[in-house]
């Protein structure tokens, strides 16, 4: 049983209390961690289930069929970490729904907010949020997938590679930018699976059961009503959503790791060595010290920035930037204690440690690596300092 003592800081108010009591005992019934070979069939069975439990309504505002009256990041993040708690797969198929609907919600049209947003509350539309080329990973400006202006329309062409739902999705928000240069030349496009030129064009196995692929637009064309914001706005539009899913990702990291000290205690107080219980030995007890820290410290930089953003409604970029470097990259270092706390059964494929250990190591890249962070981190500290100069004069 993980610890829950967390829910009474002063981020939650009592409807976060419910919620996070509610989506435990739901996920404790409800989700197995057990991934087989079906990855897309079962990401699409964990959107069915989800979307009965109700539980997808918390990414879309309340107006469009969806729980709270804006998107609550905090509720976000809660059902992100109880989710990793029991399912990668699971945690998944609700993240990607919150990340490629989230443009909508954020910058789109009312006419486009009722199209899709209900469906995604649903689970009756598969969202995705197309972004990353193979020359434009962490350098999203160097994207070079085109959109030009024809009549009525926009016609798309290019490759996204690492597309999460790739195949399965039902729409991709899509960032694109004009042939002419500059930082104006960007623009996101809401394409539908359906639309002319879309191809799946290879799908891609990771470490981890994920539903990942590439995407080829060949003079696809959208309606000019797809254009998410305006043109020009498709940086500002990609940075904004990714500057509240970052925390996310965050408290996704910190689902695997309270798992990952859950499962080590409850071993170490089972298995005897040397005439004692490992618990009983003060360098495992040192052990869980450090990853309890760990664990604590996660959680009070993802929930203070969710806090931040849904009650000071403040920009998150600092904030959010901290939670996702501390939570995925210490969570890696609790789960490889974990196993380690476990030896040999530690590593047993297809055990509870030997699947976070896979599950985790994806976080530290997507959604901007470590090191995109520490920039973020850094240019935001420079800023600060330069701001105080200022005020000092
Ligand atoms: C499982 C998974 C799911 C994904 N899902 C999606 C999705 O749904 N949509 C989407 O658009 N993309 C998705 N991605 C792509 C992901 O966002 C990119 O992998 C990520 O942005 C990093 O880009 P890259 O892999 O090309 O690495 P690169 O940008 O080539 O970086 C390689 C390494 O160099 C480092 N590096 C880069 N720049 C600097 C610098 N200035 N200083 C120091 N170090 C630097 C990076 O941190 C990294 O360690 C997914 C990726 C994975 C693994």
């Amino acid at each position: 049983m993980p610890d829950r003592s967390f829910l009474a800081w002063p981020f939650f108010d009592d409807s976060h209390r419910q919620l996070a009591d509610a989506i435990s005992k739901w996920a404790r019934r409800e989700i197995s961690g057990e991934v087989g070979e079906a990855v897309d069939q079962q990401c699409r069975e964990f959107l069915s289930s989800l979307a009965s439990g109700g539980w997808l309504r918390y990414v879309v505002p309340k107006q469009y069929g969806g729980a709270t009256e804006s998107l609550d990041v905090r509720s976000v993040c809660l059902i992100r970490d109880t989710l990793a708690y029991h399912s990668g797969l699971a945690e998944f198929s609700f993240a990607m729904q919150g990340l490629g609907s989230a443009p909508i919600t954020l910058f789109g049209s009312e006419e486009l907010k009722r199209k899709y947003l209900p469906k995604v509350a649903a689970g009756e539309a598969i969202a995705a949020f197309a972004i990353s080329e193979a020359e434009a990973g962490s350098d999203l400006r160097a994207m070079q997938t085109t959109a030009r202006r024809d009549g009525d329309h926009y016609v798309i062409d290019g490759k996204k590679n690492w597309i999460s739902n790739a195949g399965i999705a039902d729409f991709y928000v899509t960032y694109c930018r004009f042939p002419e240069a500059g930082e104006k030349a960007f623009v996101a496009l809401l394409v539908e699976a359906s639309a002319q030129g879309i191809t799946v064009s290879e799908r891609i196995e990771v470490i981890a059961p994920h539903v990942l692929g590439n995407v080829i637009f060949h003079e696809s064309r959208v309606p000019a009503s797809a254009l998410i914001g305006r043109e020009g706005d498709g940086l500002k539009i990609a940075l904004g959503t990714l500057d509240i899913f970052r925390a996310s990702v965050g408290a996704a990291a910190l689902g695997f790791a309270r798992r990952a000290l859950d499962e080590a205690v409850c071993f170490a107080r089972e298995r005897r060595q040397f005439g004692q219980a490992l618990s009983d030995f003060q360098i495992t007890q040192a052990k869980f010290a450090d990853m309890a820290v760990v664990v604590d410290t996660s959680a009070l930089l993802v929930y203070r920035a969710a806090w931040t953003r849904d009650v000071l409604m403040q920009p998150v970029t600092r904030e959010a930037a901290m939670a996702k470097l501390y939570a995925t990259e210490s969570a890696q270092r609790v789960i490889d204690e974990a196993v380690q706390i476990l030896g040999a059964r530690g590593v047993i494929a297809g055990s509870i440690t030997e699947r976070l250990y896979r599950e985790i190591r994806a976080l530290r890249i997507y959604e901007g690596a470590s090191e995109i962070q520490k920039l973020i981190i850094a240019g935001q500290v420079l800023k600060a300092a330069a701001a105080g100069d200022e005020h000092a004069r």
